[in-house]
């Protein structure tokens, strides 16, 4: 990536849910950055974090409350239909849930070439056939699984029908929300390899979704992590791990495990205080300061900006906003 082209801008997204008269769950809450073609994005947090939501908010499936994204420059909320049918096309998701997100009554191959008939991308049986034949074999599967049903495959094997599903429609962009997380561990670098691989083969450029930053490194160009529907730190990923910024960020990154024991025995965890707060009544002013070791007066009263610190290199905190220095 020389010359860094902007596929899609997220300016100040905000996606509310209505709970019930008096509340208000700010799942997506102000949240802003641009992912360049060709690389990957990991956005990590725990559960609750708003991640899923904002990646499904980035992407059309829900609508925001506020704010915009730019797809190839054009604001997806305003788009014609004709536009928004291209833009299915070119986006595509991998889901969480590679046993619910398949139809189980339906043949491997009608799953796959769901979207190439819908965008009229295949002209006959013939080719339809070859084409679903070489994508489950490009996904690590055997041609002749064509034939089964969902159900005859295990977790890893249906989430390589999900990616070849994903990938039928020659997209551009492909949002994965959480692929691995329902796999067993020893399936999940093989899945991560896979699309590793597929992304640097087809040019793709991904958000990745993910619950904790461990396997993330591997897949992910530059890493975004969010609490309580704020993003409060965003960087390249090599930086973020060797020199994390903001409190959080640091406490996830001393929860993964070291490879050598000896590391893995000296090493010290940083432990969270308390519980994450409920969504829907977050703490004034900085939203993590209620478990933050570093957290003094101003930041239970003013909520710090998401500023640039470094080049690339984006923090909100108040131990980093530059008036305050
Ligand atoms: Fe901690 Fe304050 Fe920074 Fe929030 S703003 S992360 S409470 S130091």
């Amino acid at each position: 990536m020389d010359k860094k082209e902007v596929l899609m801008e997220v300016k100040h997204l905000k996606k509310y849910f209505k709970i019930d008269a008096k509340h208000i769950l700010k799942a997506v809450d102000d949240v802003s950055f641009s992912i360049y073609r060709g690389e990957t994005l990991g956005i990590v947090g725990e559960s609750g974090c708003g991640k899923t939501t904002c990646g499904r908010t980035c992407i059309g499936v829900y609508q925001a409350t506020d704010g915009e994204v730019l797809y190839r420059g054009k604001n997806i909320y305003k788009m014609k239909p004709a536009e928004k049918r291209e833009l299915t096309k070119h986006v595509q998701m991998i889901f969480q849930d590679p046993y619910s997100s398949l139809d189980p009554r339906k043949k491997v191959h009608d799953i796959i070439a769901e979207g190439m008939r819908i965008h009229k991308m295949v002209h006959s049986k013939e080719e339809e056939k070859k084409a679903v034949q070489k994508l489950l074999q490009q996904v690590g599967l055997n041609p002749e699984h064509a034939i089964r049903y969902v159900h005859e495959f295990s977790g890893g094997q249906r989430q390589r029908i999900g990616i070849a599903r994903a990938l039928a429609v020659n997209p551009e962009f492909l949002l994965c929300d959480e692929p691995i997380s329902a796999l067993d561990v020893s399936v999940q670098a093989q899945i991560v390899n896979l699309l590793v691989r597929l992304q640097k083969e087809r040019g793709l450029t991904s958000m990745f979704i993910a619950h904790d930053l461990s396997m993330v490194k591997h897949i992910s160009d530059r890493i975004g992590v969010m609490y309580l529907g704020n993003l409060v730190e965003l960087a390249n990923s090599e930086e973020l791990y060797q020199r994390p910024l903001h409190p959080y960020t640091e406490a996830l990154l001393s929860a993964i495990p070291l490879p050598n024991p000896r590391s893995e025995r000296e090493r010290k965890r940083i432990r969270l205080k308390g519980e994450v707060p409920s969504p829907i009544d977050p703490p004034q002013g900085c939203h993590f300061c209620n478990r933050c070791r570093y957290a003094e007066e101003i930041c239970h009263k003013n909520v710090p900006e998401f500023q640039e610190v470094e080049e690339g290199h984006f923090v909100a905190c108040h131990r980093y906003q530059k008036e305050l220095c």
